[in-house]
């Protein structure tokens, strides 16, 4: 662990977490400057704000560029910049470190404080936020942090006692930039093609995801996903118990499924077990129910069994567990068709888990491919849904590769991107439905959403209010 006393830092980049590494750094007496390539109204403000706090901000040129300050020490980054930015090129030439923020709460985080760790390209907020529940309805003091909502830097330091238990989430690129983390134990949950324009190919982004099984790390593995055990095996610590997880029945060492129950046979009391296994909660009890989500309770099942917690506490956490917003909510039902929203699926993985969980909707899709590859997603799709709308920027990409799978399946394109163009998809999803005997409606985009919306939180609010606009008063 460092001294950051005295200690030149330079912090890349103002957003969320720049914000919280700096509040950090000065808790520890680093003499720190600021810098951000974007010089607009936000980082002006935010640039006001740290000024008068002592700490020296340079914002970027017209073009985007800046450069590292010459007497730095230690680079502090945002995870979102670019991985080819000068800043590093600079800091590499000159043996000066760069790290994250997950890196720099790790080194800061409390004396026996122990981390679970999530990561994968879906499923990690889910996951956190389930494993958050179980540790507390079994009494620790634990948190969920990460993009979540409190940032990791921020939580490490937070409260007095601190937490007992952190169930992180972490990102590709928060890994990317982590050397010395080593959670108690950690998930791969799944991985699939997502910002894969950022870490330049597949084979990088998942090698950033690896990094979260460290050192004594216990590996907990998806049986399901070839990526995630091979992770394990190749990035993991060989001496620490290797933890799957698996819709099906487990064999020893395994979480699965046995008769409508989650059933744990690895841990017994936290060592691993031969046993015929414990049974945690009934299968019901997860929400919402879809087989990715069971999968997601296994995950958190096993993170949470691996500190110990009890088995009626996991069952205990999964009732307590409130789903997120925009991750396969039902709306609403009109008209004897109901809604659901899964803005929150912003990749083709995500919204092939959500078209699995529902028979026969009318899906609306499209918004920004990022690149992403859609023809298994379309082929999955052509066998599985009544009729499709489609919406925003990529949507030819979607129709063509529609027209290849499904010559016959009905697609109504929305062209529309104002403020209205909400009512549009719903109504024609709408009519759809009811022209195709369709009981259900899914937004599962498979896209993110920024063509037309601020976020994909943005997005799922103009569908919820475009459904609710259709409801019938009086
Ligand atoms: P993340 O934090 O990784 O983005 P979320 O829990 O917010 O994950 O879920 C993101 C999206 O992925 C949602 O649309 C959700 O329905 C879907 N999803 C959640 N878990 C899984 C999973 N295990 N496999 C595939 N898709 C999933």
């Amino acid at each position: 662990k460092p001294d950051l006393s005295g200690r030149r830092v330079c912090v890349t980049g103002i957003g969320v977490s720049g914000m919280a590494v700096v509040h950090a750094l000065r808790d520890h007496g680093a003499r720190i400057t600021v810098i951000d390539a974007r010089d607009d109204a936000t980082t002006r403000q935010r640039a006001v704000e740290l000024r008068s706090a002592g700490v020296s901000v340079t914002l970027g040129s017209p073009t985007g560029t800046c450069h590292l300050p010459p007497d730095t020490q230690l680079v502090v980054t945002s995870p979102g910049w670019p991985p080819e930015s000068p800043v590093f090129q600079e800091a590499a030439a000159a043996d000066i470190p760069v790290v994250g923020d997950v890196e720099l709460a790790w080194w800061l985080r409390p004396r026996g404080q122990q981390w679970l760790a999530v990561t994968g390209t879906n499923g990690k907020t889910t996951v956190v936020r389930m494993v958050e529940a179980m540790l507390r309805a079994d009494g620790q003091r634990a948190q969920a942090v990460g993009n979540v909502g409190l940032p990791v830097v921020t939580a490490v330091g937070g409260t007095e006692p601190p937490h007992d238990v952190l169930a992180v989430e972490l990102s590709s690129f928060q890994l990317h930039w982590s050397t010395s983390v080593a959670p108690y134990a950690a998930v791969v949950l799944n991985v699939a093609a997502d910002h894969v324009d950022w870490h330049g190919d597949m084979a990088a982004y998942a090698r950033a995801k690896g990094k979260i099984y460290g050192p004594g790390t216990v590996r907990v593995v998806n049986r399901a996903d070839n990526t995630s055990q091979e992770l394990a095996l190749r990035q993991g610590d060989p001496s620490t118990p290797l933890v799957g997880i698996t819709n099906d029945e487990p064999r020893p060492g395994e979480l699965g499924v046995v008769d409508g129950a989650l059933v744990d046979r690895a841990f017994d009391g936290g060592a691993p077990t031969s046993g015929q296994g414990i049974v945690l909660a009934p299968v019901t009890e997860i929400r919402p129910a879809a087989a990715h989500n069971v999968s997601n309770a296994l995950a958190a099942a096993a993170l949470a069994r691996s500190v110990g917690v009890r088995p009626e506490s996991v069952r205990q956490g999964l009732a307590d567990f409130t789903p997120e917003p925009h991750r396969i909510n039902e709306v609403a039902t009109v008209d004897g068709v109901r809604y659901v929203d899964d803005s929150k699926a912003t990749n083709p993985h995500a919204a092939a888990a959500s078209l699995a969980a529902y028979r026969a909707p009318v899906w609306i899709a499209g918004g920004l491919l990022k690149g992403a590859d859609v023809e298994g997603l379309v082929a999955e799709a052509a066998t599985r849904v009544r009729a499709v709308v489609l919406l925003g920027a990529d949507r030819a990409q979607l129709r063509s590769a529609l027209r290849r799978h499904a010559p016959d399946l009905p697609v109504v394109e929305v062209e529309r991107v104002d403020d209205r163009a909400m009512d549009e998809v719903v109504s024609a999803a709408a009519s759809l439905a009811t022209a195709h005997d369709a009981d259900t409606v899914l937004l599962a985009p498979a896209a993110a959403s920024m063509d037309m919306y601020s976020d994909y939180t943005a997005r799922g609010a103009a569908f919820v209010a475009a459904v609710h606009r259709r409801v019938p008063t009086g």
